[in-house]
């Protein structure tokens, strides 16, 4: 018995020392040190949440942020709420500020201009360590913005810069760009259940 135990202890100790090898390894040819494009997408619930999280970790290290929401909802979030209060962030809700009583795309396609001149400046000063631009991916789908500009802005923005994308889709342009791509799967969503959305869990 003790025998037996032993050499699994051993083998235990032995496949960790490996996986220890392996690690190390990647961890010295990771060497390289500049900011990355992140894009979640995906039609699972998760992708805004997680990169406001991101954002709150890049605070909690006094990096400065700034949030661009490509939305057209006047409703106040959660997240608006608590981090337009923050020093170090700035925050814009393409929706405040711009009223369309009924769908009108020149109106929409004005304020998603006005809100990419504001992105095109964060990407323009290296004062800036962290962009969020959630919801980008709607004003590309609805031919609002174009992939190809969005592309070029981010790949010439300062090099420290860190920009996550969310959206349930993902240009081809931007895919190309991006870092690291995530997908955020919809397996069940507690909507479907007959729950109604709720503040501090949807908004
Ligand atoms: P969250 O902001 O909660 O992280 P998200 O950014 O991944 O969600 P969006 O596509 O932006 O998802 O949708 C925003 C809203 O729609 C949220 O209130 C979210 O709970 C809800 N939602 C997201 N995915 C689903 C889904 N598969 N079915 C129903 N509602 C969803
Ligand atoms: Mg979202």
């Amino acid at each position: 018995m003790n025998d037996q135990s032993d050499s699994s202890d051993a083998r235990y100790q032995r496949r960790m020392a490996n996986k220890k090898r392996v690690v190390d390894e990647r961890i010295r040819s990771a060497s390289e040190e500049r900011g990355v494009l992140i894009a979640l997408k995906g039609n699972g619930k998760g992708k805004s949440s997680s990169a406001f999280g991101t954002m709150a970790r890049a605070l909690g290290h006094g990096q400065r942020c700034a949030v661009i929401q490509f939305v057209k909802g006047q409703r106040e979030t959660g997240e608006y709420r608590f981090f337009r209060d923050q020093p170090q962030v700035d925050f814009h809700v393409m929706g405040h500020g711009f009223s369309w009583e009924v769908r009108d795309v020149h109106k929409e396609r004005e304020a998603a201009e006005a809100a990419w001149a504001l992105a095109e400046g964060y990407l323009n000063d290296a004062r800036y360590h962290f962009l969020l631009f959630d919801e980008l991916s709607y004003m590309i789908k609805y031919g609002h913005l174009s992939a190809e500009r969005i592309a070029t802005a981010l790949s010439h923005r300062p090099r420290h810069q860190n920009v996550m994308l969310t959206g349930r889709t993902l240009a081809r342009e931007l895919a190309d760009i991006a870092d690291t791509i995530s997908v955020v799967q919809d397996e069940r969503h507690a909507f479907r259940l007959g729950v109604k959305a709720q503040p501090g869990i949807e908004y």
